[in-house]
C-alpha cells in the first residue's frame, strides 16, 4: 500500500459520521476497538434562515442504524496498523506518479524515478484519482459531479459538549441542516459531536457556487458565527480547519471499475452519495474496499488479473454501492434545480413557527389562519407540490 502522507490518515479529511456496519463486515468484533468518537443517537435537521433557523430534533432511544462520530486520522492510522498485522507493507511518504503498463496490463506503479511492480493495483487515491486520469483509465472529473466541503474542527472539554447538547455517557449528536447558510444555493451544513471536539463544516455545489462567485472562506465563517450554530461553538478552540472535494456524481457517472490489472474504490470511483440529510462515503469505501480485495484475491489464487476475471468486482457491488446509487441517481439533479429548499422553504418554516408562537394580545389566531397565510407565501403551489412529490421519489 502506498500513500503519500507521512503516516496513512496524515492526509484524510472527512465530515466526520461514519456508519459502522462496514466497518463490522471487516473486522468482526474487533470493529469495536476502532477509534470511534460518539454513537450517534440525536438527529437534528435544521431549516436555516439569514439569522434564525427551525430544527426537528430526534433523541431515538435506540440509535436508528449504528453510526458513529469520526476523526478520520485516527481511524485511519488504526486501520493501517490492522493491515500491517496481517501482513500488508505499507509505503509511506510516496507520491504514486504514474502506473507500470505492460502489454495493456496494469502491473505496478511509478513513485517518481522508482517503480514497484505488483500483480495488480487497486486505485483508492480519493475524489479527483489524477493517476488514473493520466493513464486514461478514467475520465477527467466533471465540475457538475463534485462539491466543495469546509471543515473547522472545534476544541471543547468533553463535559462543556454533553451541557450544551445535553447529551452524556459519550452520545452523540449529528446535526445537518440547509438554508441561507449556503447562500441560497445547492448545498448544507453538518455538525458533528466527537468526544472532545465539535464537526463544523459545510458543503456546497461547485458549479453553482463558481457561476455565482462567492467566497468559501467567508460563507464558513458566517456559518460559524449563525447565531443557531454559534452557541455550540462559542469559546471553543479552533485546532484544524481545511476544505476538500466532495464527490457528487451519480450512478452514471461512475467510472468503468476494472480492466486489466487494475480495481478501483472509494471516492476515486465516485462512490458518495449526499443526501442532503446524509453524506456516506466513508462507509462504501470501506465496503468496495473489501469487495476490491475479495475480487483480487480470488484472481491471484486463480492466477488471472484479466479484465473479464476482475469484472466479478462490479458484481459483488451490484447489490449494495451501485444498487444505493442508482436508487438516488436523480436527487443531485433534483436538489441542485429546486433553489427554493434553500431559500423559500427554510424562511417558511421558520415564519410558520413565529406566527404560531406569537402571543402579543391581539386577538388569537387560529391555526388553520396561520397555515392558509403560510401557503399564500408558497410560490407556484401545483407546480411546488409536484416537484416536491420528485424530490421524495428522488431521495
Ligand atoms: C467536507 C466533507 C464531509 C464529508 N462527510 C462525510 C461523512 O460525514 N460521512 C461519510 O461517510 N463520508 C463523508 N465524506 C466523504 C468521505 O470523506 C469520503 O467518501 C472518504 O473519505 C473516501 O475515502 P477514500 O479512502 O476513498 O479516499 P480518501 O479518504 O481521500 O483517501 C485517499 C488516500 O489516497 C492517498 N493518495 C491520493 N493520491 C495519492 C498518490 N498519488 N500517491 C499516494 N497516495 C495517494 C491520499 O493521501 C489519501 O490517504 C465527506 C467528505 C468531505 C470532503
Amino acid at each position: 500500500m502506498v500513500e503519500r502522507g507521512s503516516t496513512c490518515g496524515a492526509k484524510t479529511f472527512t465530515g466526520g459520521r461514519l456508519y459502522t456496519y462496514s466497518l463490522r463486515e471487516l473486522l468482526g468484533e474487533q470493529w469495536r476497538q476502532a477509534p470511534l468518537q460518539r454513537e450517534v443517537d440525536r438527529e437534528i435537521i435544521s431549516l436555516l434562515t439569514e439569522r434564525e433557523a427551525m430544527n426537528i430534533d430526534t433523541t431515538f432511544a435506540e440509535p436508528a442504524g449504528r453510526s458513529f462520530t469520526v476523526l478520520s486520522t485516527p481511524l485511519v492510522e488504526w486501520l493501517a496498523q490492522r493491515c500491517e498485522e496481517v501482513g500488508v507493507e505499507i509505503v509511506p511518504g510516496a507520491s504514486v506518479t504514474g502506473l507500470v503498463i505492460r502489454d495493456g496490463l496494469v502491473c505496478g506503479v511509478r513513485t517518481g524515478d522508482e517503480e514497484l511492480t505488483s500483480a495488480l493495483v487497486i486505485d483508492a487515491e480519493g475524489t479527483n484519482p489524477l493517476v488514473f486520469e493520466r493513464a486514461g483509465l478514467v475520465r477527467r472529473l466533471a465540475r457538475e459531479d463534485v462539491a466543495v466541503g469546509a471543515k473547522y474542527l472545534f476544541k471543547l472539554s468533553e463535559e462543556e459538549i454533553d451541557r450544551r447538547f445535553t447529551t452524556s455517557d459519550r452520545h452523540g449528536t449529528a446535526m445537518l441542516g440547509m438554508g441561507a447558510i449556503t447562500r441560497g444555493l445547492f448545498g448544507g451544513m453538518f455538525l458533528y459531536t466527537n468526544i472532545d471536539t465539535i464537526s463544523l463544516g459545510l458543503v456546497v455545489d461547485s458549479a453553482s457556487w463558481r457561476k455565482h462567485g462567492h467566497s468559501l472562506v467567508e460563507t464558513a465563517e458566517d456559518l460559524r458565527q449563525h447565531p443557531a450554530i454559534a452557541r455550540y461553538v462559542e469559546g471553543a478552540e479552533l485546532v484544524e480547519y481545511g476544505a476538500h472535494l466532495v464527490y457528487e456524481g451519480s450512478v452514471d457517472t461512475v467510472p468503468q471499475l476494472f480492466g486489466d490489472g487494475w480495481l478501483i474504490a472509494g471516492d476515486a470511483a465516485g462512490f458518495c452519495i449526499n443526501r442532503g440529510f446524509t453524506i456516506r462515503g466513508m462507509d462504501y469505501a470501506i465496503a468496495s474496499g473489501i469487495a476490491a480485495g475479495e475480487t483480487a484475491a480470488a484472481a491471484l489464487a486463480a492466477g488471472d488479473v484479466s479484465a473479464i476475471r476482475l469484472s466479478a468486482y462490479k458484481d459483488a457491488l451490484a447489490g449494495s454501492v451501485l444498487a444505493d446509487m442508482a436508487e438516488v441517481r436523480n436527487a443531485h439533479g433534483w436538489m441542485s434545480h429546486t433553489p427554493d429548499l434553500f431559500t423559500t422553504y427554510p424562511g417558511l418554516a421558520v415564519d410558520l413557527m413565529r406566527d404560531m408562537f406569537t402571543v402579543d394580545g391581539g386577538p388569537l389566531v387560529p391555526v388553520r389562519s396561520t397555515l392558509a397565510a403560510a401557503g399564500k407565501k408558497v410560490p407556484k403551489k401545483l407546480s411546488t407540490a409536484l416537484n416536491l412529490v420528485k424530490g421524495v421519489r428522488s431521495l
